[in-house]
């Protein structure tokens, strides 16, 4: 399959596939995070997973997660957006520090008592959240539980992820296949009920590959685009953040020379001006009044 790419098909059985590699943006994260290998594994396989859940792509559809994992490592936060972009962070990444990347150190860092917060938006519909609490088990499972309680659609989840020696991702790919109301259920078995069939980061031509899926379930491509690793991060939002600050904390604020604001999804570091400040808090006064 292609790297860094979204793939949208649908199949004479009814079938809906979303397929993503996520490759680039999981390399990308990873080194921004300075990620140990398992929370690596964990943020790429959670960034591929909002990224095929987005699949309304007629209607811009974006994904975030807040996936609280209950465990030492915080929450995870990933969002997919404008069809082609995720971005993502963990709140404690060190958590997965010396932890090999086994299904079982998965699921107690990511869904040892867990719950995950879905929020959807496109141009049709406002911004909706739906919440499930999470069994022990991997980000697929995870994914495959909200599917099933949230939405009345059978579907499938599939995860690959590839490290080499070191830690480094060097594949990350993923896949939804979703029933549609008229498709053919007996297929839908026959070619999701064992996931372990696939193999997403397999070579093209093996048996395991997404080339042999989309040939044996005769899948049309809808739609594809390029996916990469990209922060909506500004200085125009921190202003809109800071600005709505209680006046007490904005004077806080202006104590200092410079306040510097990190951006948690990309590392950015923005240094603002005790000036600036002044004059975008005086600005917004004028504005409002
Ligand atoms: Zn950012």
């Amino acid at each position: 399959m292609q790297t860094n790419r979204i793939q949208h098909y649908l199949s004479r059985d009814g079938i809906r596939l979303t397929v993503a590699d996520t490759s680039g943006a999981a390399a990308e994260a990873e080194a921004i995070h300075h990620l140990p290998r398992l929370s690596a594994s964990i943020l790429s396989k959670a960034m591929t997973g909002a990224a095929i859940l987005a699949n309304d792509f007629k209607n811009h559809e974006g994904v975030s997660f807040k996936w609280v994992t209950g465990s030492p490592l915080g929450n995870i936060h990933v969002d997919a957006y404008d069809g082609h972009f995720v971005r993502g962070y963990l709140d404690h990444p060190e958590a997965g520090a010396g932890l090999d990347c086994t299904p079982e150190n998965e699921a107690a860092l990511s869904s040892e008592h867990g719950q995950l917060f879905v929020t959807r938006y496109s141009l049709l519909k406002m911004p909706y959240t739906s919440t499930v609490n999470l069994s022990r088990g991997e980000i697929s499972a995870g994914l495959t539980e909200y599917l099933n309680t949230s939405e009345q659609t059978l579907s499938a989840v599939s995860l690959a992820l590839r490290m080499d020696a070191s830690g480094q991702v060097t594949r990350s790919a993923g896949f939804l296949a979703q029933l549609m109301p008229q498709g053919d259920i007996g297929k839908f078995a026959d070619y999701f009920r064992d996931m372990s069939r696939w193999d997403l980061t397999a070579e093209a031509g093996a048996p395991d590959s997404l080339e042999s899926l989309l040939a044996q379930g005769g899948f049309d491509l809808l739609e594809e685009a390029p996916l990469t690793f990209r922060c909506t991060c500004s200085e125009e939002r921190i202003r809109s953040t800071l600005t709505t600050l209680p006046p007490a904390e904005q004077e806080d604020l202006l104590k200092e020379p410079s306040i510097e604001i990190v951006c948690h999804y990309c590392g950015k570091t923005y240094t603002i001006r005790r000036e600036v400040l002044k004059k975008w808090f005086e600005e917004e006064k004028k504005g409002v009044q």
